[in-house]
C-alpha cells in the first residue's frame, strides 16, 4: 500500500484510513460494537498496510451530544499491541463545548478512552460558522497551544462540513497541520468541495478525506442508469473501485477514511488501495466518473444553481441549503442521511419550514424556480 506525506507533519500516512464509525454493531444498535468481528478487521487492515485510524468522541452513540464507544473500544483494541503502529486520529465534540475548561476535560476523557498518552492528530470537530464563533470566544487557540506544549497531543487539525470562503478564514486564524474534509466524485461542488482539495494541497496541508462512498450511497442500490455507464467504460471496475481511484489519483490528498462494516469490505478497500497511484486514470476514465456524476445529478428534483440571488429572506431561510439537501437526498434515495445534513447544517429559525409564502424571493430566482412550493416539498420531506 502506497504511504504519503500528512503534510508538514512529517508523518507518513497509509492511503486508505481506517474510519471509527461504522463498526460492525449488535442487533443494529450503534452504541453496541461488536467487538469480535470489529477486531478482526481491525487486525487484517493493519496487518495489511493500514496505519492510521479516525475516530471521535461521539461515534457509536444514540446521542451525538453523548461519549460514544468507538473511542473506548479502539483504546482496548489497541492496547493489544497495536497501539504503536497506527495514528489515531480524533476529534473535539465542539457542538457541546460551553466553557473554556470543558475543552480540557473531553480531552482527558478521550486520552483516557483512548488508553493513550498522546493522541497523534486531533481534530477540532465539524467547524461551522456558529461553532467556530463559541470556540474562539472561548479562546481554543490557548487550549490548541497548551495541548501541543503538554504532549497531549502532537498535531492539531480540524474536520470541516462547510464553505470554501470559511475553511479559509479558519485555515488563516492558527497555525493548522491536517483538514478533515468531505470529498467523492459527486461532491465537487458541494461544501468545500474540490477547491477546497486543491487549496489544501496548493498549501502543502495534510489533507484527509472523510465520506468517499457518500455513506456507502455511491456503491448500493445504483440507479440503471449509472449502471449503465459504469459497464459501458472501458475497463471493467466496481463503483467502489472507481470511487477510491477517483481520490486516490489526486497526489494532494494524505489519507481516504472508509467506515468499514465488514471484513470483506475492508479485504476488498486494501486490494483496490494495493493498486492505486496518483495520476494515473486516463482523460477516458476521468470522462467516464464525470458522466456518472452528471447523471446522478440529472436525478435532482428542483434545478437549484446555488446562486444565491433569492437570499437574504425576510423568514431567514436558508434557500438555497434547503434545495441542496433536498436534491441529494433525490439524487440518491438516501433521505436518511440528508436529513442528518439538513438539521446539522441549517439552524432551526432557517428551516424551509420557516417559509410564510410572502413570495419576495421568486422574483430573484433567475431559474424561475416556484421557491416557496418547493420549499413545500423540503418541508415535507424532511419535516420540522
Ligand atoms: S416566500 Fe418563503 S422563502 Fe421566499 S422570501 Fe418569503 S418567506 Fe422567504
Ligand atoms: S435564486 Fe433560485 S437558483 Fe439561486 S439559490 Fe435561490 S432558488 Fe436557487
Amino acid at each position: 500500500m502506497l504511504y504519503r506525506d500528512l503534510g508538514k507533519t512529517g508523518e507518513k500516512v497509509s492511503i486508505l484510513g481506517f474510519g471509527g464509525m461504522r463498526f460492525p454493531t449488535i442487533n443494529n444498535q450503534p452504541n453496541r460494537i461488536d467487538e469480535k468481528e470489529a477486531s478482526k478487521m481491525l487486525k487484517y487492515g493493519i496487518d495489511n498496510g493500514i496505519n492510521i485510524i479516525d475516530t471521535a468522541y461521539s461515534y457509536h452513540t444514540l446521542d451525538f451530544n453523548e461519549p460514544g464507544k468507538s473511542e473506548p473500544f479502539l483504546g482496548d483494541f489497541l492496547s493489544t499491541g497495536y497501539r504503536e503502529k497506527v495514528l489515531i486520529s480524533t476529534k473535539l465534540p465542539s457542538w457541546i463545548v460551553e466553557k473554556k475548561e470543558d475543552m480540557d476535560i473531553f480531552l482527558d476523557q478521550q486520552l483516557d478512552r483512548l488508553k493513550t498518552e498522546s493522541i497523534d492528530i486531533y481534530l477540532i470537530h465539524s467547524l461551522k460558522e456558529d461553532y467556530w464563533k463559541n470556540l474562539t470566544n472561548l479562546n481554543i487557540f490557548e487550549f490548541m497551544d497548551n495541548a501541543l506544549s503538554d504532549g497531549k497531543i502532537k498535531h492539531i487539525g480540524f474536520s470541516f462540513h462547510d464553505e470554501l470562503d470559511l475553511l479559509l478564514e479558519i485555515l488563516d486564524s492558527y497555525e493548522w497541520e491536517v483538514v478533515l474534509t468531505q470529498m467523492n466524485y459527486l461532491d465537487e461542488g458541494y461544501q468545500s468541495g474540490i477547491n477546497g482539495v486543491q487549496y489544501l494541497s496548493s498549501i502543502n496541508m495534510g489533507n484527509m478525506i472523510m465520506e468517499p462512498l457518500r455513506g456507502g450511497k455511491l456503491v448500493d442500490n445504483i440507479p440503471p442508469e449509472v449502471e449503465k455507464i459504469w459497464n459501458s467504460a472501458p475497463i471493467k471496475r466496481s463503483p467502489v473501485e472507481w470511487a477510491f481511484k477517483y481520490l486516490w489519483d489526486m497526489p494532494g490528498i494524505s489519507t481516504v477514511f472508509s467506515g468499514m462494516s465488514t471484513l470483506e469490505q475492508v479485504k476488498e478497500n486494501v486490494s483496490i488501495a494495493n493498486n492505486s497511484y496518483p495520476n494515473t486514470l486516463t482523460i477516458e476514465e476521468k470522462n467516464v466518473i464525470k458522466e456518472v456524476s452528471r447523471a446522478y445529478r440529472d436525478k435532482k428534483d428542483v434545478p437549484c444553481t446555488q446562486c444565491n440571488y433569492c437570499m437574504p429572506c425576510p423568514q431567514k431561510v436558508d434557500i438555497p441549503t434547503c434545495f441542496k439537501e433536498y436534491n441529494i437526498a433525490k439524487m440518491l434515495n438516501n433521505p436518511e442521511a440528508s436529513s442528518m445534513q439538513y438539521f446539522s447544517l441549517i439552524d432551526e429559525e432557517n428551516y424551509a419550514s420557516s417559509c410564510t409564502k410572502c413570495g419576495e424571493c421568486v422574483h430573484m430566482c433567475p431559474q424561475m424556480i416556484n421557491i416557496p412550493n418547493e420549499l413545500e416539498k423540503v418541508k415535507k420531506l424532511f419535516g420540522r
